[in-house]
């Protein structure tokens, strides 16, 4: 007889069944280009092109564990509602490419191709996407480049993670301010004038302040609200900064994760197994993936605050697309 209750991920990680696909990929030149082929694939499959959609996006700098992060979003979503979704010990963490070093990759928006069937709370199904962007900010162009993924994965999306390191810096909510400004302006033409985009969940990563702000969403929270105050005594542009943000997402939640310890940072040879990653953030982790995944916490992606489908996604991404002159 089979078990009934296996677990979630086998020894190998053999129970992925998915991969990531090249959805948005910037060329030598800095042009960018949309396979129009990979999104109709995934998103106009029968079984759920008329269903709502959930689409959750990490972006941020590169190499700083978003697509890590990514791989437990998908043990996460695999696991469907088994309490030991985070795995053995002894599993490599599979999924979105990951590794250590610096070398770059392809700046872009890449796609899981497995969409997860998901219920919300009304009953109804609902498909989760998850995206996973790159890139890098070490030349004027590559900012450019990472603008117009930002904006791009920003607006798709129904929850952003901008993935951090640290804390939240001034440039930090700089950057935050060019790639939503360059979002803004594409959004123009349809008549949303009020708040462009859904949430946008901050995720400092590495945060080494517990004492101060404690891990998780409520010190999150504390540390957000006093970065994003505006007062008389700031300069006008930093106000600015800040009114600017807080018009453009419906929500906005932060979380601190602590540092996943030495083995995940600096071993060459780490395949990304839970008895090589610090208890403390395990433990965080548990808090986050259900936060943003579980169903009762699924955003489902609106327009002009209409839900959509995944059928109206292919032609939002292309219009967003063509807005962004891609
Ligand atoms: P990405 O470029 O942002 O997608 O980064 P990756 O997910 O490829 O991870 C880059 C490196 O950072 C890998 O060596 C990971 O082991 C490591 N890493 C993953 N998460 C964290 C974290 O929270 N803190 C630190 N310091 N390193 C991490
Ligand atoms: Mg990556």
């Amino acid at each position: 007889m089979e078990n009934e209750n296996p677990s979630p991920v086998s020894a190998s990680g053999a129970l992925l069944k998915g991969k990531p696909l090249q959805v948005v990929l910037a060329g030598e030149e800095h042009q960018f280009e949309l396979d129009e082929g990979i999104l109709e694939t995934v998103l106009l499959d029968p079984s759920i092109q008329d269903k709502k959609v959930a689409i959750v996006s990490v972006a941020g700098a590169f190499r700083k564990g978003k697509s890590f992060l990514l791989d437990f979003f998908l043990r996460y979503l695999n696991a469907k509602g088994h309490p030991d979704w985070l795995g053995d010990d002894e599993s490599p963490l599979e999924g979105f490419s990951w590794r250590g070093g610096s070398e770059r990759e392809t700046t872009g928006i890449l796609l899981w191709s497995e969409p997860f069937i998901c219920k919300l709370p009304s009953g109804e199904e609902v498909v989760v996407l998850l995206m996973d962007t790159q890139g890098a900010f070490d030349s004027e162009s590559t900012v450019k480049d990472c603008a117009t993924v930002f904006a791009l994965s920003t607006m798709i999306s129904s929850v952003q993670v901008f993935n951090l390191t640290q804390n939240i810096q001034e440039d930090d909510l700089q950057h935050l301010q060019l790639f939503t400004e360059y979002g803004r302006l594409a959004l123009e033409d349809n008549d949303n004038v009020s708040k462009p985009f859904q949430c946008l969940e901050f995720l400092v990563r590495d945060w080494s302040f517990p004492y101060e702000a404690q891990y998780g969403a409520a010190g999150g929270r504390k540390i957000l609200e006093r970065r994003l105050q505006v007062s008389d005594k700031q300069h006008s542009e930093l106000q600015q900064i800040r009114r600017h943000i807080r018009s453009c997402f419906k929500d906005i939640g932060c979380f601190l994760m602590p540092h996943p310890g030495l083995r995940v940072a600096t071993n060459p040879h780490f395949d990304g197994r839970l008895k090589d990653i610090e208890s403390d953030f395990k433990e965080q982790l548990k808090v986050l993936v259900p936060l943003l995944l579980d169903e009762s916490n699924l955003v489902v992606k609106e327009i002009n605050g209409v839900e959509i489908t995944c059928r109206e996604l292919v032609e939002y991404f292309k219009a967003t697309a063509e807005a962004n002159n891609l």
